[in-house]
């Protein structure tokens, strides 16, 4: 048989799957992949649900029903300031994930220069690559997370055609400043590029940190691809929708990547996904308040058993450094030990670097749980940690 796809053969199955397989085989507490174990708002479930019964079930139009289209551009407006003509600037998609694709498809050419900031996103790297185009990758350095302008700026060339730049950001829950999003505007500008702008955690923001698009940037508005997904915006992971905001020059391409990624997306979701997006400030001030409560509630947990906890001011995750714990093992085998003895899974930042000289002792916790499972967790770690040092006590005496 001839060789499949080498890039594929290449790429594992996603450390999410992995990890969450792991935890159901050791009925381990999973706070490894990103998913809240709590519904979202009942209101946009049983608008999805009806919307199911009133015979609209056929395929919708290819950018999405009218409804969400019209909701997407309203949201852009009341949260950003942003005037988004509903019928020609946005198209909805299966999941931010789609969308990620869809834009990079939309203005990659095979030999284009993409640059990427590392610890990213699992998908970004294959998607890239299968397009033919050449990743550039700035690492951000771990605590702080701050944005290397000089790397970043030598990673721009005459080839360079997009940046992908995710904020807020998995795994290190950094909220990109604006000087930092000043300084990333200028470079795109002046290398006269496209960014994809992945910010499905926009609404998870912490302590005051306020989400700002890319493309709310003077000169910006034509150039970013913004991304959001319903998943993170309304705890609802499952029903993968995701929209993307784009110029009217850019949102024919990503319509046609679309066309040929999956064509539509299941129109009782979007409906639902449309009442939601109209649902008033409160709805959103109380996911970002709760989702901080968590974090909190996690973190000094965490702080507590030893853990060196990173600070997060958005998204699902705390990453924390397992070095004050004294294990002998590098961040895999962490995270591997503690599903199996502690029944506590969390993921190996390792995962988010493209090369193995990544730093190896970060493992990243997902908060979005219910207080008590998060409570469970703590006292499973805690015991873990206990019987070590106990353990390394009498091993010392
Ligand atoms: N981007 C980032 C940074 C994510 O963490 C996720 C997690 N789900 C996605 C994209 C994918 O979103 P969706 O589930 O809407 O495809
Ligand atoms: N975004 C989620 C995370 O980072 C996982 C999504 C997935 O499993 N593909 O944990």
């Amino acid at each position: 048989m001839q060789p499949q796809n080498s890039l594929l053969s290449a790429t594992g199955t996603t450390i999410f799957t992995v990890m969450s397989a792991l935890a159901a085989e050791h009925g381990a507490i999973n706070l490894g992949q990103g998913f809240p174990d709590y519904d979202g708002p009942s209101d946009v479930i049983h608008a999805a649900a009806a919307a199911l019964l009133d015979g609209r079930n056929q395929y919708p139009p290819l950018t999405g029903v009218p409804e969400l289209r019209a909701a997407v551009a309203a949201h852009n407006r009341r949260f950003y300031g942003l005037e988004v003509d509903p019928a020609a600037e946005v198209v909805v998609t299966s999941g931010a994930t789609e969308a990620i694709t869809a834009c990079l498809m939309a203005v990659l050419n095979p030999g284009d220069e993409c640059v990427l900031i590392e610890p990213l996103y699992d998908t970004y790297l294959p998607v890239v690559k299968l397009l033919g185009a050449v990743p550039r990758l700035v690492r951000l350095s771990p605590p702080r997370w701050e944005l290397p302008r000089a790397e970043l700026a030598a990673a721009f060339g005459p080839r360079t055609k997009a940046i992908l730049l995710n904020s807020p950001m998995n795994p290190t829950g950094k909220v990109f400043t604006a000087a930092e999003l000043a300084f990333i505007a200028d470079l795109v500008q002046r290398h006269d590029c496209y960014a994809v702008c992945d910010e499905v955690y926009e609404h998870l923001t912490f302590d005051g940190w306020r989400h700002i698009p890319l493309m709310t940037l003077p000169g910006m508005r034509q150039r970013c691809m913004r991304i959001g997904s319903a998943g993170k915006t309304f705890s609802l992971t499952g029903w993968k929708v995701g929209y993307v905001t784009c110029d009217r020059s850019l949102a024919g391409n990503v319509a046609k990547a679309h066309q040929n990624l999956t064509f539509t997306t299941p129109p009782n979701l979007q409906r639902g996904v449309a009442v939601g997006l109209m649902k008033d400030e409160a709805y959103f001030r109380s996911l970002a308040e709760g989702l901080q409560a968590r974090r909190d509630r996690l973190g000094k947990g965490l702080e507590a058993l030893g853990f060196g906890v990173l600070p997060t001011q958005g998204s699902y995750f705390i990453t924390t450094d397992i070095r004050p714990l004294g294990f002998a093992g590098d961040d895999v085998a962490f995270c591997r030990a503690i599903t199996e003895e502690a029944r506590v899974t969390a993921i190996p930042v390792t995962a988010f670097y493209a090369s193995p000289d990544a730093p190896n002792h970060y493992a990243r916790f997902a908060f979005c749980k219910n207080e008590a499972v998060l409570d469970e967790a703590l006292a499973r770690l805690g015991a873990w940690v206990a019987a070590r040092r106990a353990g390394r006590q009498r091993a010392a005496s």
